[in-house]
């Protein structure tokens, strides 16, 4: 039985929030009890196995196999203390947002009882059924298999009494088939590339790592209104749906009052998220109803990366709890402020600095110079690679459709970076005086903490802006894997870091002092990566003409924005900084593709079946009261009353019957279009078609679905409306 609308609404109307437990744990007592952390390994683990993790976690080290089984059994034995029953090598495969394949520890013993087993060998590697996984014919042509292999580097973590093993995903050839292994490539290269450069300024730095704070969008909607809308359930979207007559014209404040059940998921996910050690604080106003914002204080990249994978599925077990669905969908709405995530990103020394955080003295700012201006021009030389990795079907309706941000990447660093910047340029090439550089250092270098203190005019339209002391990447979709931005991001990083430290010391071997070396190398840089660099309105027409002569893609749709991934400067980057080969490359690119056809495909055909089967049949069911009726006028009127009154309803048979033509007949088309797009076989020529054949059917017939929304008596309408999904009460 399908639910109807009524049913759902007059479920979602009697819901009550969760109460929440009469006493409640304080943070500091739940905090990381489901996760192995330092502290419950110093408590299970002796001594020497315990340092030879630690080890493998600060420098890399291999844990042999006498010490992984020492591991492997005080990760046992803290699971079972803690309820655990199963472990799983946890990972994070191509598409989708994490797999895992539950075994018990329990084993039968030969004279009928059990015994519970965990061994180094089952910690360290093993081998999932993962042909189900997506490998854009790596395991092909390769190696039929692949393995889990254990990363130390992030903690193992309880959840539904399953011990989960964070691991990468590799072929027996060594191909990466996840999204873990090319950003661990990509964090270990910009760690040695960084620690270089940090050392021209203190040579105590042995270990930079990259930080990231993301910041995770999401709408919440009743279940049984989400159960009721085919479309939500098998696309994360609504494909139909008449915006409200209240939508968020109305100022931020309105929407400040969470409702009750809102804030009781969010406090029961906070909650879990503690226990979990991820450190969350919820955010509340949101620009759209409906919709929250969940941020943790940032952590290392890697563990931050699997963090916030692990969090979009706690949201989901924490919703189901409190009768809600949670849409992790760049655009679930039309007309409606979508989601993204913004990725919040900087570097940080093992001495405690964040390299991009200006601070007190010249020779620190010069430091902070240094980086942020190599980010600048990284950004630059690979503005196409970034723009492609952030491609989704999703994330096609918020880039360059009228929403922050736009499809064009630039960098926004507000007036008084730029102001510093241009005195920077102006410096003379070759050895500076003295007099220059006490000039520069004291007057342009050393001034910076004072003036970005009042930095206020933070642009909210660009997709890539330093926010004081981090560079904040605003394009990345809702629902994607943090850890293909951040691999992208390290690796150009990277890349251009080592570029850099060549050029200094080439000028240093010429004979000029180390400062004057930077000076010179970080003023090519500034003129050389100027054209990414933009202070205005992201949104405006202007911008999209000014780009255009600055020569910055304005690419909009995936499957084009894709060919930045694979062209001959993408893949020098990757394989430059050794984050991926070029089978590594063109695997992702084939299956990013095949992905977003594969979303078009599912979204054309969900949209034919409600158009047809929901929205057809019931406005025939209205054009036949609307018939009665003016049947009965007929009968009861005489024709000169008759012809005045019924001419309004009339029209509106018609109008109906005009727009059943248009879906029925667009629908028919449609399908055709499909027809001839499937028998494509190259994977970027059908996601092209997809792209440019299909989606344009989309608009039309919602148009014409979204019209008889409001011309169709409102209780026989079907499907729950957005007023109903996206205010939920009080
Ligand atoms: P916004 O104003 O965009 O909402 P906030 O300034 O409140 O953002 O913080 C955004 C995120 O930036 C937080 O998750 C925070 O932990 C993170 N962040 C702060 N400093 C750093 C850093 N050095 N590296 C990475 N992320 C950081
Ligand atoms: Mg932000």
């Amino acid at each position: 039985m399908p639910i109807t609308r009524f049913a759902a609404l007059q479920e979602a109307g009697s819901r009550k929030p969760v109460q929440r437990p009469e006493t409640l744990k304080r943070v500091s007592e739940i905090y990381g009890e489901y996760t192995f952390n330092r502290a419950s390994m110093r408590d299970f683990m002796t001594e020497e196995a315990f340092k030879s993790v630690i080890s493998a976690i600060e420098k890399g080290t291999k844990i042999d196999r006498s010490m992984a089984d020492q591991v492997a059994s005080s990760m046992k034995s803290w699971a079972i203390s803690k309820g655990a029953t199963h472990y799983t090598h946890w990972f994070q495969p191509l598409t989708g947002a994490t797999a895992e394949k539950h075994d018990s520890f329990f084993e039968p013993t030969s004279d009928g009882g059990a015994i519970e087993k965990f061994t180094g060998s089952l910690l360290v590697q093993q081998e999932p059924d993962a042909s189900s996984f997506p490998n854009g014919g790596i395991r092909n042509t390769f190696e039929a298999r692949g393995y889990t292999a254990w990363d130390p580097t992030s903690p193992a973590f309880i959840m539904d009494r399953t011990l989960c093993i964070p691991t990468i995903f590799v072929s027996y050839t060594g191909e990466a088939l996840d999204n873990k292994t090319p950003l661990l490539r990509a964090l270990q290269s910009v760690d040695q590339a960084a620690t270089a450069v940090a050392q021209y300024f203190d040579k105590n730095v042995k270990k930079v790592t990259a930080t990231l704070g993301w910041e995770q969008e999401y709408f919440l909607v009743d279940r049984a209104l989400y159960n009721a809308r085919p479309d939500l359930m098998m696309t994360g979207r609504t494909l139909l749906g008449h915006d409200p007559a209240k939508g968020q014209q109305l100022d931020d404040h309105y929407f400040g009052a969470i409702p009750q059940r809102a804030r009781e998921f969010m406090h029961d996910l906070e909650q879990e998220s503690y226990r979990l050690g991820i450190p969350v604080k919820t955010r509340h106003n949101e620009v759209a109803p409906s919709q929250f914002e969940l941020a943790p204080i940032f952590e290392e990249a890697n563990i931050s990366v699997d963090h916030n994978s692990l969090i979009m599925d706690v949201m989901d077990r924490v919703a189901l709890k409190h009768d809600f669905k949670v849409l992790l969908h760049e655009k679930p709405y039309a007309k409606v402020n979508g989601s993204g995530k913004h990725n919040n990103w900087s570097l940080a020394t093992d001495t405690g600095v964040n390299l991009l955080s200006p601070s007190k003295t010249p020779k620190e700012n010069l430091r902070f110079l240094t980086f942020f201006i190599n980010t600048i021009k990284a950004v630059h030389d690979n503005a196409d690679l970034l723009r492609s990795v952030i491609a989704s079907a999703g994330n096609d309706h918020r880039l360059g459709a009228n929403e922050a941000p736009p499809a064009i990447i630039s960098v926004f660093i507000g007036s008084q970076l730029t102001a510093t910047l241009d005195e920077l340029e102006k410096l003379e090439k070759g050895k500076l005086t003295p007099e220059q550089k006490t000039d520069i250092k004291l007057n342009v270098v050393g001034k910076i903490p004072d003036v970005l203190l009042d930095n206020t005019d933070r642009n909210r339209t660009s997709p890539f802006a330093f926010t004081g002391n981090k560079f904040e990447f605003r394009a990345v979709g809702s629902q994607a894997n943090c850890a293909q931005p951040m691999a992208v991001l390290n690796t150009i990083m990277a890349n251009q870091l080592r570029s850099f430290k060549k050029e200094v010391d080439a000028h240093i071997k010429e004979g000029m002092k180390k400062d004057d070396a930077i000076f010179n190398v970080l003023r090519d840089y500034i003129s050389a990566s100027k054209g990414i660099r933009f202070e205005g309105d992201g949104y405006g027409d202007e911008w999209v003409k000014e780009a255009e002569k600055r020569g910055l893609s304005n690419v909009k749709t995936t499957p084009h924005a894709l060919d930045f991934y694979v062209n001959d400067k993408a893949k020098e980057q990757f394989t430059e900084a050794r984050v991926m080969n070029e089978v590594e490359i063109a695997a992702r690119h084939e299956i990013m593709l095949e992905e977003y056809a594969k979303k078009i495909q599912i979204e054309s055909r969900v949209l034919g079946d409600m158009a047809g089967n929901h929205i057809v049949p019931t406005a025939i069911a209205y054009q036949n009261k609307l018939i009665q009726n003016v049947k009965g006028l007929k009968a009861v009127l005489s024709d000169q009353v008759y012809n005045k009154v019924a001419k309004d309803q009339l029209q509106m048979i018609e109008q109906i019957s005009g727009y059943i033509s248009t879906i029925i007949s667009e629908k028919e088309k449609m399908i055709e279009a499909r027809k001839e797009c499937n028998k494509i076989e190259d994977t970027r020529k059908l996601a092209i078609a997809y792209c440019d054949k299909i989606i344009p059917f989309f608009d039309k017939i919602r148009y014409a679905c979204d019209k008889l929304e409001l011309l169709v008596d409102d209780e026989l309408w079907p499907l729950p409306k957005y007023r109903e999904m996206l205010f939920m009460g009080s």
